[in-house]
């Protein structure tokens, strides 16, 4: 004989309840077996909310009567059950109105009454399955949990007195002609013969009272997932069916939140070692999870991941804690006299504080009972009152074989440490089948998922991007991650998803990823957007290995690096204003990288993608030591002199550099010479010197009127009328055979920027195109400099500039 449960979600609806009868169908073939069934789901809440609102006078409640009673004759009718076979029904059902009206007049709704109330879920659903599977030819009865399961007097509403129960279920079962046996699951019957529950979610224990009274060869739990995962799989998305677990594994698990499992289930079938398999009733076909004795030898060693939700830590603390014998007694025993459960307790080795776990609707009446428990001693100032955190979780590592392996919690606690998660209390188990910690609860989704990544992921990282600005660059950024996610995923084990993204508009996130095919579209669907709000539902959503991308040119943007550094999310920008803008602000950005462990990488700010700040950082790190620097560093400057011929009129050349997109969009950034000054500055810092943007001497090449200027367009108008300047400048070069080049340069500790005319000869003299270079003479390379040269701007390759820098995240 087997035993089959199905939980509120299998039964949730007409659709699943057509499935239930397929699976019932082919487990009683050949053999008989007993269906335990939940309420419809979401229906006990309903009768617990119909309940409160007649306690408190609120006649809303027949409103929420009306839509239980809707749903249960709904499904009776759609699965053609007949009137008259659900007599017993309406019996409940009237009994149901009845009980909630007697509430609203009595205005009171006591334990008892609740359980009575809470009952009725089950009750009416049986009914309703029974007959649909008798409809199927299958002979099929149903037996009433009330009159089978006992339970013990005045004690734990969910404590079962196996002796009558496992009598009375015997007895029932001994000489059943019916292959089939629907019996409602969670109810029970105190010895008095009232109606009770076997406590929330108490379907499981119901059906493993049962496999353990009349030794079942297997206990099927079908429920919505198909089996007990290595995380919560609503929570962890990468969560795997765990395939066979051992009975104290599972226990385990779910004392610690796998709600999959009602935890007093397991106990009576793993004393009569029947095994539990857990099923998924939407697919049938997966194998599910087997809970059993032992489990295969080359597991991992950590089988799975657990939370608790809504904890409050209680600290009681002070000098007359040290060395006195009995005070953890009476602590304990305080909030034992007040039925308060103590989930996770820790104590520091030098006594001074004791520390408790319990549920958060416990945390005041802990606070007051301690807090009068030891009055005296908080008087006499040798104890402090109690201390009580709310808002926090418990998550925990689950395994038999932890205990063999060193190093597990090391790798816990460095995890949540680098992702910026701060760990309250720790509990470790003797028997280390369990390492908790206490976390803030807005921190449990991330923790899970780090640490689920670290123990169960084959050291694949997630790495998740916020994209801010997609122009050109930013769009050429989201083509190469669309082409390349699979070779990284594959190559590097790096799994890199876009969470959000904004333009100047609008923002638009999905926390599983965008699809990276449709951004475009998803974006125009997006909310209003601002920096803020953006930085908000960032550290809002709180993923691991989050990264910034900023592809702006905006101040306001690079003002909000330090928020997202101090909240352990990477920065990389290819915005140049963090970088060149006070000296001070530069050295704390790079100080909060280090304390929040969130890199800030900013390799394109000179030369685009070519390895020039890598570079310096290299010879830095390895001590040598920077004497000059000599560099073309603006790719919008070169191709505007490169281009800029006898003939040409100055304006026309700014104006088709603008137009294929190597200036900024205001070009007097450019021309004026303050992005390359920037850029110099930035890798005078990068090598040590403490600089400003005003120490960078610079000599504009443009006129008065140029600077003076009042917007870009005037801009251009006054590159006309001043053509002749520009023509003068060429000239002298032709005379001279030289070529006019925007040179940056750092000597002596000095930074300069201006143009200059190179002679034929000199390294900068061929430089073509958008070309950068850059000439580092150092201790090492003092004669013949070390020389980087390559594409300096363009879209592309500032993208795959930017692109490196957040693969990089991958050693981090
Ligand atoms: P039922 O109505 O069938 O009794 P429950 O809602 O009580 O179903 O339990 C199933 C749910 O348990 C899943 O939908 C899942 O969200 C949750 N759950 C929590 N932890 C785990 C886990 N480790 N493995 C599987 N499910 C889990
Ligand atoms: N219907 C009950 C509840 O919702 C019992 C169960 O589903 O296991 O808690
Ligand atoms: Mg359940």
């Amino acid at each position: 004989m087997k035993v089959l449960k199905f939980g509120g979600t299998s039964v949730g609806s007409v659709e699943n309840i057509k499935k239930v009868i397929s699976i019932v169908e082919t487990a009683s073939t050949n053999d008989s077996v007993i269906v335990v069934v939940s309420a419809f789901g979401g229906i006990t809440d309903k009768l617990l909310e119909a309940g409160k609102l007649a306690s408190e006078k609120n006649s809303a409640f027949i409103g929420v009567f009306d839509s239980v009673k809707l749903r249960h004759l709904n499904a009776a009718s759609q699965l053609n059950i007949e009137d008259q076979d659900i007599a017993q029904l309406h019996v409940y059902l009237n009994e149901l109105e009845d009980l909630l009206k007697g509430i609203f007049y009595v205005n009171e709704l006591s334990l008892r009454t609740k359980e009575r109330l809470s009952a009725f879920g089950e009750l009416c659903s049986s009914v309703i399955i029974t007959e649909a599977l008798k409809l199927q030819n299958l002979k099929a009865a149903l037996k009433n949990a009330t009159e089978l399961i006992i339970t013990s007097e005045g004690i734990k509403q969910n404590s079962v007195d196996f002796d009558v129960s496992n009598s009375n279920i015997r007895e029932y079962f001994k000489n059943i002609p019916q292959p089939i046996t629907i019996v409602p699951g969670f109810i029970a019957s105190t010895p008095k013969g009232e109606i009770t529950t076997l406590g929330r979610g108490g379907s499981d224990f119901t059906a493993a009272i049962l496999a353990a009274a009349i030794v079942a060869s297997e206990l099927q739990i079908w429920t919505d997932v198909s089996g007990m995962f290595t995380a919560n799989p609503r929570i962890v998305k990468q969560a795997k069916a765990i395939k066979s677990i051992s009975y104290q594994e599972a226990m385990e698990l779910s004392h610690f939140g796998a709600k999959v499992l009602f935890p007093p289930t397991i106990v009576p079938v793993m004393q009569k070692n029947i095994p539990i398999i857990i099923k998924n009733t939407f697919a049938p076909e997966e194998e599910g999870t087997i809970i059993r004795k032992e489990t295969n030898a080359n597991g991992n060693s950590v089988r799975g991941l657990s939370n608790i939700e809504n904890i409050a830590l209680l600290t009681l603390e002070g000098a007359g804690l040290i060395g006195i014998p009995g005070i953890s007694k009476r602590l304990f025993e305080t909030l034992s006299q007040q039925s308060i459960n103590i989930i996770l307790i820790t104590q520091a080795s030098s006594e001074h504080s004791i520390c408790i776990g319990v549920l958060n609707e416990n945390a005041e009446k802990a606070k007051l009972s301690v807090d009068f428990a030891f009055e005296y001693e908080i008087e006499l100032g040798k104890m402090n009152p109690l201390l009580v955190e709310t808002d926090l979780s418990i998550i925990a590592l689950v395994g038999d074989k932890m205990k063999n392996h060193q190093g597990i919690s090391g790798k816990m606690f460095s995890k949540l440490g680098e992702n910026n998660i701060n760990i309250r209390a720790i509990a470790q188990g003797a028997s280390e089948k369990n390492i908790s910690a206490v976390i803030a609860k807005k921190d449990v989704k991330k923790a899970l998922n780090v640490l689920h990544e670290r123990f169960f992921e084959d050291q694949r990282k997630q790495i998740n991007l916020y994209i801010a600005g997609v122009g050109n660059v930013g769009t050429k950024l989201l083509d190469q991650i669309t082409q390349q996610k699979q070779y990284l995923k594959e190559n590097l084990n790096l799994n890199i998803r876009v969470v959000g993204i904004t333009n100047s508009r609008t923002m638009y996130f999905d926390p599983d990823g965008i699809p990276l095919k449709s951004w475009e579209e998803k974006l125009l669907t997006g909310t209003a957007t601002s920096i803020v709000g953006f930085t908000e539902k960032i550290i809002d959503l709180n993923k691991r290995n989050s990264v910034f991308v900023d592809v702006t040119a905006s101040e306001e943007v690079a003002n909000n690096y330090t928020d997202f550094l101090k909240n352990s999310i990477a920065v990389v920008a290819c915005n140049k204003i963090a970088c060149s803008s006070n000296y001070q602000n530069y050295k704390d950005l790079k100080y909060l990288a280090t304390k929040y462990n969130a890199p800030f990488l900013y390799e394109t700010n000179v030369g685009a993608g070519l390895p020039i700040i890598d570079t310096l950082n290299n010879l830095m790190a390895s001590g040598d030591e920077i004497l000059k620097v000599q560099a073309v560093l603006s790719g919008s400057l070169n191709f505007v002199f490169n281009n800029f011929k006898k003939g040409d009129s100055f304006h026309d050349v700014v104006k088709q550099a603008q137009l294929e997109g190597y200036t900024e969009p205001d070009p007097r950034i450019d021309l004026s010479g303050i992005d390359v000054a920037r850029k110099i500055l930035i890798l005078a810092r990068e090598s040590g010197l403490d600089l400003e943007l005003e120490n960078v001497f610079n000599e504009p090449f443009l006129t008065d009127k140029n600077l003076k200027s009042s917007s870009v367009e005037h801009f251009y108008e006054t590159l006309i009328e001043d053509d002749s300047h520009f023509q003068r400048l060429l000239e002298s070069a032709n005379a001279n055979n030289a070529q006019l080049k925007y040179v940056a340069k750092l000597e002596n500790g000095k930074p300069s920027v201006g143009l200059e005319e190179i002679p034929s000869g000199h390294p900068f003299y061929n430089l073509e195109g958008k070309d950068n270079i850059v000439l580092f003479y150092t201790k090492r390379y003092p004669e013949q400099p070390l020389i980087i040269k390559g594409a300096g701007a363009g879209g592309d390759v500032t993208a795959s500039g930017l692109f490196s820098d957040i693969i990089r995240m991958r050693t981090y």
